[in-house]
């Protein structure tokens, strides 16, 4: 199976013997192992969701997942593992897309899922200390009746937790109005590789004493340490949202459209996202829609989703019903059509059409998804060059390649490219998608992951948008926390 590049043989490490589990037994309820070696009897059947990731592309190979309830538990956990010299995986909501949960060998995984508990809220700062198992959506119910909402969102919030979106930095549909998790989250508890629990669990806004070792955990894809516990700035929840979607005749006018819409709307403005002609269709015919009269849509090449998040409601329908008058009625109309909610059904299932995309295309066969950021004017050239590249290869049609589609938060110059494998994933056709799609996003002075991470799918892909300084110097620094490269083996360096 080749399904990363370069697995690693990890000669250095040791594979779980009943010695180790008979020691994770004196550290956790029974309910809190599964393994298939004795006395323990799970089957490899029961441990496929530890070891299959949500797009079913990445298999890992681990016989033992542990999930502890506490922090001391991981630290005792860790501990044992670096003594032993075994490899760890933290492994979240298992809804990464690069890999980065998943063994490459036989580490353990130690899934945070039974840390699920709120530590604290305070409704005035908006602070919420959490365990990092916590589930972004549990999260968001959680401080929805004191008025807060989470500073990200993304469509696999009902699984995703709040330690897996930190340890890929995640983006989502809220980075353009909140900002990065690099700015909101105020600190983190984090168990080394060593097994020390490092606490910097800060709740406050402002704490310039040294370094910011927090923000080497965000993103650190759990290369680093164990996310155990977080400590976040949520935003207060806005009293009046409100979503347009607008079809576009092409995407020449997507530029000026996003210009037009922040001189407009201006600080109301929370999403402004891309969906192209084919992203749309594959939703149309998957049940998303329709959001759009058809006979208006016509021939439109692309779609736009602008939402607004503000403090009154008359006056945000006001400037969005201007923005849309606006636009109808101009001489060379950036827009062909487009629909202001009217309802929250409407808002919402305006925004499932969206969200709903990445499930679409898990439907129409294996996607290869490339998540990558590249100067808004590019977006569609990118896109144009992977279609095109596959049919001089002969690959595109329905024997192979049967969609390459782009969507994505134009806002943030995030694009998701999609190109879906009908049959499945093979490796001649990622043989012509890479390092090709990875040469032109650096042509492009793009990064070859703007928010999923590298995870073990990018690694042999990150002197793309990383320099060799920049490399050695991610080396020196996992080299000071994980000497014995235990923790998360094989990952984000190639
Ligand atoms: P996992 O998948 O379990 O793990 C991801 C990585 O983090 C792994 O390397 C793992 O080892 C590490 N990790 C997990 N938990 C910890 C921890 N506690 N401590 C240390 N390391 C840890 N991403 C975006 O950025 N924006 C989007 O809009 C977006 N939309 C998505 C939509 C769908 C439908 C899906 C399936 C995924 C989407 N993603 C998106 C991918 C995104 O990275 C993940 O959904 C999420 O952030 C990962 O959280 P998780 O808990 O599932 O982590």
């Amino acid at each position: 199976r080749r399904w990363a590049h370069n697995i690693p043989s990890f000669s250095h490490l040791n594979a779980v013997t009943e010695e180790d589990l008979a020691h994770f037994h004196k550290i956790l309820a029974p309910t809190s192992i599964l393994s298939t070696l004795p006395p323990n009897s799970t089957s490899t059947d029961d441990l496929a969701s530890y070891n299959e990731d949500w797009m079913g592309k990445y298999h890992g190979q681990a016989n033992t997942v542990l999930r502890p309830r506490t922090t001391q538990q991981v630290s005792e956990i860790v501990k044992w593992c670096a003594k032993r010299r075994i490899g760890i995986v933290p492994q979240g909501g298992n809804t990464g897309l690069v890999g980065g949960g998943i063994s490459l060998q036989k580490e353990i995984v130690l899934s945070l899922g039974a840390m699920s508990n709120v530590r604290s809220f305070d409704p005035v700062s908006g602070i919420l200390v959490a365990d990092a198992g916590c589930v972004l959506e549990s999260l968001s119910e959680y401080i929805a009746p004191h008025n807060h909402i989470m500073p990200l969102d993304l469509g696999a919030k009902g699984s995703c937790q709040i330690g897996g979106n930190i340890s890929t930095n995640a983006g989502g549909l809220r980075l353009l109005r909140y900002g990065s998790l690099h700015g909101t989250v105020l600190g983190l508890e984090v168990v080394l590789p060593d097994g020390t629990i490092l606490d910097q669990l800060s709740t406050l806004r402002k704490d310039n004493t040294g370094y910011d070792l927090k923000q080497l955990f965000i993103g650190g894809e759990g290369t680093l340490g164990i996310v155990t516990g977080v400590s976040i700035l949520t935003p207060p929840a806005p009293q009046a949202s409100n979503n347009v979607f607008l079809a576009l005749p092409n995407f020449n006018n997507v530029l000026p459209l996003y210009q037009t819409v922040k001189r407009q709307l201006g600080e109301i403005m929370s999403a402004f996202e891309y969906i192209d002609r084919t992203a749309y269709d594959m939703g149309i015919s998957h049940g998303l829609g329709p959001i759009l009269d058809a006979g208006e849509v016509g021939d439109s090449q692309c779609f736009v989703l602008v939402e607004t998040s503000g403090g009154n409601q008359t006056h945000d329908e006001e400037k969005l019903n201007g923005l849309l008058e606006s636009l109808l009625s101009a001489e060379q109309p950036l827009i062909n059509t487009g629909v202001l909610s009217q309802s929250p059904s409407q808002f919402a299932s305006i925004w499932a059409f969206r969200e709903g995309l990445t499930e679409c295309c898990q439907k129409e066969g294996k996607p290869y998804k490339y998540d990558v950021s590249v100067p808004l004017a590019d977006f569609q050239k990118v896109v144009d060059a992977i279609r095109e590249r596959m049919i001089s290869k002969g690959l595109y049609g329905d024997h192979a390649i049967s969609k390459v589609m782009g969507y994505g938060h134009v806002g943030d110059g995030n694009l998701h490219m999609n190109v879906i494998a009908k049959h499945g994933y093979r490796p001649e056709l990622e043989e012509a998608l890479e390092p090709y799609i990875y040469e032109i996003v650096a042509s492009h002075k793009g990064s070859v992951s703007a928010e999923h991470g590298i995870g073990s799918m990018k690694t042999h892909a990150l002197h793309y948008s990383k320099s060799d300084v920049s490399i050695e110097w991610m080396r020196k620094i996992k080299q000071v926390f994980d000497p014995l490269n235990i923790m998360n083996p094989g990952k984000v360096l190639p």
